[in-house]
């Protein structure tokens, strides 16, 4: 459908490509960048190839059918999706050669099952929970887990791996005690029979960034991988990383009010003189936070300009002073405009989040142009 709005997300893959690059060079392993959620918002095949031309050697999503949609795109690099799924989905998960992540036993049953009616091991990603108590074996099922995998002719155990619950911050000695567990995990694994080449892999984007005793075989970034903070003590910016994203619109009504006029929703700004006030095209229901109103800024001719009031779900004010504004005019609300630049870590700080949340909250009706 033909873009009516002027309001759209770009999507630099330039910077995805830079970061990815970046990342492996950083971490010295091999780097698996986290598609899911529609690439963090930023639309998962664009930036899933960007990763890759960027010296990605595999994908990471959630579901099956974020995996599915990676296929029908014409991605055929390995995805590794990174909770089972349900058992009925399985063979669709084999039949499009996604790789499972595995921790129950009916799943590597199933799975099992499959690999040997079709000839050919299905290699799996074996999750050990160390600690983020969230999916992954639990250490009280390991013997069973190792008996099971190890027997399953049916199956390969390509790699083990793990998910770190504090990653991003580097006082916490949470990281360590996680990475002593895992070690654990596979000397036990190594007396039940694992293939002493199996490839490991525990490490986030803070700690790919922060870890060095993280990264083993293979790095999984997300929130890196588009130039983002992990947190922030983390920024993304002091790694070399670049913001992939954009949220760019038109000014679409302009006007000059006179000092003391209260608008938007509440009448919770107030004009503090006469001056311009833009009013934009877009809100809460494109995933302005309104957490923003009052607080946020907007670049307008390459100024810093304050949200005047409540966000609304279709637009927002901007108080633009004694500069005289017109409907066309450009409005940047992430990314740069001439020198200066809004950062979703400052959406994040206004929003009480994480810039995790900002970008996969962008919604669906703004369109993602890809450069
Ligand atoms: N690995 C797993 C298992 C995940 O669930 C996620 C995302 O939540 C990631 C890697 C990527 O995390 P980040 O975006 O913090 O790099």
């Amino acid at each position: 459908m033909r873009a009516h709005r002027p309001t759209r997300i770009e999507v630099s893959t330039d910077a995805v490509r830079h970061n990815a690059a970046r990342l492996a060079a950083l971490a010295g392993t091999e780097v698996c960048a986290v598609v899911k959620a529609d690439g963090y918002g930023h639309g998962a095949a664009a930036v899933a190839r960007a990763a890759l031309a960027g010296g990605a050697s595999t994908l990471a999503v959630a579901l099956v059918e974020e995996g599915l949609a990676l296929r029908a795109a014409g991605i055929d690099a390995p995805v590794l999706v990174l909770a089972e799924p349900p058992v009925d989905a399985l063979p669709t998960m084999v039949d499009a050669a996604l790789t499972p992540t595995v921790y129950r036993e009916a799943t590597l049953d199933v799975l099992d099952r499959l690999g040997r009616q079709r000839g050919t091991p299905v290699g799996v990603h074996l999750k050990v929970d160390t600690g983020m108590g969230r999916v992954g074996v639990p250490e009280a099922d390991w013997d069973a887990r190792l008996r099971q995998a190890v027997a399953a002719t049916g199956l390969r155990v390509e790699a083990v791996y793990t998910h770190l619950a504090r990653a991003d911050e580097p006082a916490a000695d949470t990281t360590r005690d996680q990475l002593a567990v895992l070690e654990r995990f596979l000397r036990r694994g190594a007396s039940a029979g694992l293939p002493a080449g199996v490839r490991v892999h525990t490490a986030n984007s803070a700690a790919t960034l922060l870890h060095p005793a993280a990264r083993r075989d293979l790095v999984r970034p997300g929130i890196a991988l588009y130039g983002l903070s992990p947190a922030p003590d983390v920024d993304a910016a002091a790694f070399g990383l670049r913001p992939a994203l954009r949220l760019v619109t038109e000014v679409s009504f302009a006007k000059r009010i006179p000092a003391g006029t209260a608008v938007s929703y509440g009448h919770r700004w107030v004009a503090p003189a006469d001056g311009w006030l833009a009013t934009l095209p877009l809100g809460y229901a494109d995933g302005v936070p309104r957490a923003l109103t009052n607080v946020g800024v907007v670049l307008i001719d390459g100024r810093r300009r304050p949200v005047a009031g409540t966000v609304c779900m279709d637009q927002l004010l901007v108080w633009c002073g004694d500069d005289e504004v017109a409907a066309g005019d450009e409005a940047v609300l992430i990314g740069t405009q001439g020198d200066e630049q809004v950062r979703v870590e400052e959406w994040a700080a206004h929003a009480s989040t994480i810039t995790y949340e900002i970008v996969t909250q962008l919604t669906a009706r703004v369109p993602r142009v890809v450069d």
